[in-house]
């Protein structure tokens, strides 16, 4: 089995025009800072998955934007929506993205997992789309990794935990039972975190590509000490996942203050 190379970046925020200015950033100059860092970077990736929270303001000229961003990009891409997300534009406007499915990647297999839910700033996967998780998981014993924007457990930050997934818990059962549940791929929470889920799966977190938030915080605030950034996952050879986080300074540069915003 060889290994393989999946590039993670979640939580770009974009608006309906460049230039356009959110929580004092410029939201479509931080993505493309951290997205262009990461493809020079890792000239192996074999995919790249966007986590979510692609389009703050649900429009279709976000969408749009972005998906002429994806035309750009030699490697298949796959792409979950987030809370701040309109996941039927979304559908219909990547048409350069694969959405809420599935990639192959030679024995590994990507999984996105759509945890949008209407009005609503947490998440939930629904017995449907868990039960068609299950018999997925069930039919193939192929290595899978799977993305979700909301983190699949609980992150220790209780603002950010009651605004996570309400059905973590069943989707936690789920990997449970199934070992070729390799790791889960989450974004929403705007920081770094790894941990170790059921059959030794690893659970990630990655920062989002302009604000991020403290980790540990029992109520909302901002860590301006760290920087935007991107994850590489590492599907390796023994069926076994290790990633990398990188924080990308330069990103920095997108941020024009609060008074903007
Ligand atoms: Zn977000």
């Amino acid at each position: 089995m060889l290994t393989r190379t999946v590039l993670h970046i979640t939580d770009p925020h974009l608006l309906a025009q460049p230039g356009q200015i959110l929580h004092g950033w410029r939201v479509h100059d931080a993505f493309e800072t951290v997205l262009s860092t990461a493809l020079a970077a890792t000239p192996e990736a074999d995919a790249l998955v966007l986590g979510g929270d692609l389009v703050d303001d649900a429009s279709v000229a976000g969408y749009r934007w972005l998906n002429t961003r994806l035309t750009h990009i030699a490697i298949p891409v796959l792409a979950v929506a987030g809370n701040h997300e309109a996941p039927d534009i979304m559908q219909r406007e990547l048409s350069c993205a694969v959405v809420h499915g599935q990639i192959e990647l030679n024995e590994w297999r990507l999984l996105g997992l759509n945890s949008h839910v209407a009005g609503s700033a947490a998440g939930q996967l629904g017995k449907t789309q868990l039960a068609a998780l299950s018999q997925t998981l069930a039919a193939d014993s192929r290595p899978t990794v799977l993305f979700v924007h909301h983190p699949g457990w609980s992150i220790g930050s209780p603002w950010q935990d009651a605004i996570g997934l309400h059905d973590r818990d069943a989707l936690a059962g789920i990997i449970a039972k199934a070992p070729n549940v390799r790791a889960l791929a989450c974004g929403h929470a705007h920081q770094a975190q790894s941990v170790t889920l059921a059959n030794e799966a690893t659970g990630t977190l990655t920062a989002s590509t302009m604000r991020q938030f403290a980790p540990g915080a029992n109520s909302f605030a901002e860590a301006p000490e760290h920087a935007p950034g991107y994850r590489v996952l590492k599907l390796n050879n023994d069926a076994t996942v290790s990633s990398i986080h990188h924080r990308v300074e330069a990103a920095r540069c997108a941020y024009v203050g609060p008074e903007a915003s």
